[in-house]
């Protein structure tokens, strides 16, 4: 059975978090020196200290349920991450949880709908729109793309993080410099671009 047809348990979800940690070590000099060229160069420690608490609480107490994991992995990023991008991420997870609510296991097709209220909520609190240069722009084609699959939704995540380059950016720090914002990849797309990338991985 395919991936798009599973259902997914908590336990995936625990190795989709894990593996995106591991991504975020990975990746995180590059997310640095991208976040140093437009922003304050701390994207990739925001990033890898909020991830490592992520893991340490699954580790710690693994949560039930995908819903349970989503929510609990939300609440360590707003917690751990002083940056813009841990209220902005534990969003996108919280509220992801919260609408795939306590059924032990979910399809993708679930998935994308919590994702989808997810970056909503996103829009929402940080008010960047598609284009305006922010992780917005890899999670929207992600989360529509991965209607088809989860690699379709890490490509389309890869090719919205690289489409930021040329943007001027509209909010976060980036939009400080205004058009020296322009010909830079954005640092939360890039690493919202890892998480689609750990999805895939974990799914394959
Ligand atoms: P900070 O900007 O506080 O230093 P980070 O460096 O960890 O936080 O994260 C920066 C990233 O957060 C940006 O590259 C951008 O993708 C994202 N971001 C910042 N502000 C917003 C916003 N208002 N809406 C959506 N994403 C945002
Ligand atoms: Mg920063």
């Amino acid at each position: 059975m395919g991936v798009v047809e599973a259902a997914l348990d908590g336990g995936f979800f625990v190795r989709w978090l894990t593996a995106a940690a591991g991504l975020v070590e990975r990746e995180a000099d590059r997310l640095t020196e991208l976040d140093s060229a437009i922003g304050d160069a701390d994207h990739g420690a925001n990033m890898q200290r909020g991830f490592a608490a992520v893991v340490k609480a699954m580790d710690a107490e693994p949560p039930g349920t995908p819903g349970a994991v989503l929510v609990a992995a939300g609440r360590q990023l707003i917690s751990t991450v002083g940056g813009a991008s841990g209220p902005l991420y534990g969003t996108l997870l919280r509220r992801a949880g919260k609408s795939l609510g306590e059924a032990p296991q979910v399809s993708v097709a679930q998935l994308q709908e919590g994702l989808r209220a997810g970056v909503d909520s996103v829009r929402t609190l940080g008010g960047a729109a598609p284009g305006d240069k922010t992780m917005v722009d890899a999670l929207v084609p992600a989360v529509e793309a991965l209607g088809d699959s989860p690699d379709a939704a890490a490509a389309a995540a890869e090719e919205g993080a690289r489409a930021t380059v040329p943007m001027l950016a509209k909010k976060g720090r980036a939009s400080y410099l205004g058009e020296r914002s322009i010909g830079h990849q954005d640092p939360g797309a890039t690493s919202s671009a890892l998480l689609f990338a750990a999805l895939a991985e974990v799914a394959r």
